[in-house]
Order: structure tokens, then C-alpha cells, then sequence
């Protein structure tokens, strides 16, 4: 079973799924302030501007990453 992990910040929530992940390592070097392999927990999404966090989620090739704008305390959209 996968397990989800979730990292939140007041405008964030990035989401991720260390069984799709292959570790191609883009995350890291794209904002290595937010992703850190060196730090636990790893993913720091109050390090960076959400639209820069945006960006390196998106370019995660497998999808292991996700990312929800709003941070944990928004209200589901109905
Ligand atoms: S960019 Fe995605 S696949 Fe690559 S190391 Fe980061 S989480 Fe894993």
C-alpha cells in the first residue's frame, strides 16, 4: 500500500509518495530550501514562495509529488 506523506504550510499542503518516487533528484535541486534529503522531515514547504513550490512539484517526472494551494485549514470545496 502506498503511503501518502503530507507537509503543510499556511498556503500549502505538498503531498508525497515514496513508492512512486525514483529519486531522479529534481526537486532537490530545483529548491533545495523546501526539499532537503538532509533534513527530517525532508520537505520544508515554508521555506519558498508557494508559486515557487508550485513549480518544482510540477516538475517532478513521476508524480510522486502533489501539491494543494490553501494550506491544511481550507474548507473542501463542495
Ligand atoms: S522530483 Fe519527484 S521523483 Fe524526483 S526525487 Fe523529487 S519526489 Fe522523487
Amino acid at each position: 500500500m502506498n503511503v501518502q506523506h503530507e507537509f503543510s504550510s499556511e498556503e500549502v499542503v505538498v503531498t508525497y509518495d515514496d513508492e512512486k518516487c525514483i529519486h531522479a533528484g529534481n526537486c532537490v535541486k530545483q529548491l533545495p530550501s523546501v526539499f532537503d534529503v538532509n533534513r527530517d522531515p525532508w520537505i520544508d514547504p515554508t521555506a519558498a514562495p508557494a508559486d515557487d513550490i508550485e513549480s518544482a512539484v510540477n516538475a517532478c517526472p513521476s508524480g510522486a509529488l502533489g501539491l494543494q494551494r490553501g494550506g491544511p485549514n481550507t474548507p473542501e470545496l463542495e
